[in-house]
């Protein structure tokens, strides 16, 4: 099968924003081992919309666009889809029920506005979107096997059009495959080296059209490895899956440190909690970041690590982060203690991020060289400390 991608927004077409949504879906495209011919980018408007759906339809099987699906005038692709099928918008009630259910979830008031997001083309059915209001569109394919152009009609916001391709667009492409057969996933979290030096410790796996497929993506210092099976069942799958998965795990050791949703944070939370340990944290250059994260990952898993924060102003972290860190978890009463000093200058300009974290199993200080800009930066440091956490709880090395 092949699939062409259309991002729709006079922001990404002005240069104010990056097509990031392309790029995300054509990977995602790739590891179910579809081709992706084209991407095309157009602006807010019916003619370049129209031109635009007309044209993939008549070249691909599964044409996905992003954006344009929200309540305001310029949000047109309702429209270009119902002028590209030949078929008036209709009310569907069950778009509707789940729009105002968003609404009254969130406690606002919908807008007439809001209602026409529950219009689509008569032949078209909805893909629920559980994290915002506007659903996505399915516009069946021309009727041809396999039916030719079929439209999965996506948000722009890409947190909502990732997890509207995961729970439904994905699963309705993989039915639509001709051969029959099904694919299964698997996700391991890395984080301690960056991408192309994980890649370089997985000889041979990366490579395009092997099977299993295996996948890398990097986010905020965080790796993701995923493996893609194709097979004629789950079990099939997963057996594919297994010696792949083993191979992986032991060319990178303890750089992985979880699986599918885990993020660093939630890994140190799960550490310290299967050790009964309580952290404080005490930050400076981070801003408050580690202390959110940890307090995050205990309400996604209902432990209870996260004992308190102390933000310290600019210039008033101090020097000695291991002492820092002792004082602080001696003040509190608690296991284990994080600190996280200011950002330092070296005489070449490179900037370091003093830190040190203290726990029963032992205690470390790191000199972080700061790289990156913004809150990115910032991010990377906040994981590198949550880490160290999550290898000092565990009894494993703390990387230099
Ligand atoms: P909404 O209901 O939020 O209006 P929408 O489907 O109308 O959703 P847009 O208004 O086009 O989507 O975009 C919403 C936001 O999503 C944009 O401001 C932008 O931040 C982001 N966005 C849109 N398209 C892309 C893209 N192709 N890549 C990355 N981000 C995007």
């Amino acid at each position: 099968m092949k699939a062409e991608i259309i991002a729709i927004g006079d922001e990404l077409t002005t240069g104010q924003r990056l097509d990031t949504n392309s790029r995300w879906l054509s990977r995602e495209l790739g590891l179910l081992g579809i081709t992706v011919g084209c991407h095309v980018t157009v602006p807010d408007t019916l003619h370049d919309g129209e031109r635009a759906f007309r044209e993939a339809r008549e070249r691909a099987d599964i044409v996905i666009a992003t954006g344009g699906i929200g309540p305001t005038a310029d949000d047109l692709t309702r429209e270009v889809l119902s002028r590209v099928a030949g078929e008036p918008l209709e009310l569907v009630p069950e778009a509707l029920r789940a729009i105002e259910a968003m609404f009254a979830s969130r406690g606002r008031v919908m807008t007439d506005n809001n209602k026409l997001q529950a219009m689509l083309p008569r032949t078209a059915a909805m893909v629920p979107n559980p994290t915002g209001t506007a659903p996505g569109i399915d516009l069946p394919g021309r009727s041809q096997a396999p039916p030719l152009g079929r439209v999965f009609a996506l948000p722009g916001v890409p947190s909502e059009m990732e997890r509207m391709w995961v729970d439904t667009v994905r699963p309705a492409i993989l039915a639509m495959n001709p051969t029959g057969g099904t694919m299964q996933f698997r996700v391991l979290k890395c984080f301690g080296a960056g991408e192309s030096a994980i890649e370089a410790m997985l000889p041979d796996l990366i490579r395009r059209g092997r099977d299993p497929l295996v996948g890398i993506t990097a986010h905020e210092a965080t790796i993701t490895l995923r493996i893609a099976a194709r097979g004629s069942s789950e079990s099939a799958c997963q057996e594919a899956i297994a010696p792949v998965e083993a191979t992986i795990r032991e060319c990178l050791g303890d750089l992985v440190f979880g699986e599918e949703q885990d993020d660093v944070e939630d890994a140190a939370a799960r550490a310290c909690a299967g050790r009964g340990l309580r952290v404080t944290v005490s930050e400076g250059g981070t801003l408050g970041r580690v202390a959110t994260l940890l307090a995050e990952a205990d309400r996604r898993q209902q432990s209870a690590v996260f004992h308190g924060a102390h933000l310290a102003a600019a210039g008033d972290a101090g020097d000695d982060m291991l002492a820092t860190a002792e004082s602080h978890r001696r003040d509190s009463q608690t296991d284990a203690s994080i600190a996280i000093g200011d950002a330092l200058r070296d005489d070449d300009g490179q900037e370091w991020l003093p830190m040190a974290v203290v726990t029963p199993q032992g205690h470390v200080a790191h000199r972080h060289r700061l790289a990156g800009s913004g809150s990115l930066r910032i991010s990377r440091a906040a994981k590198t400390a949550l880490d160290l956490l999550r290898r000092l709880a565990l009894g494993l090395p703390t990387l230099e």
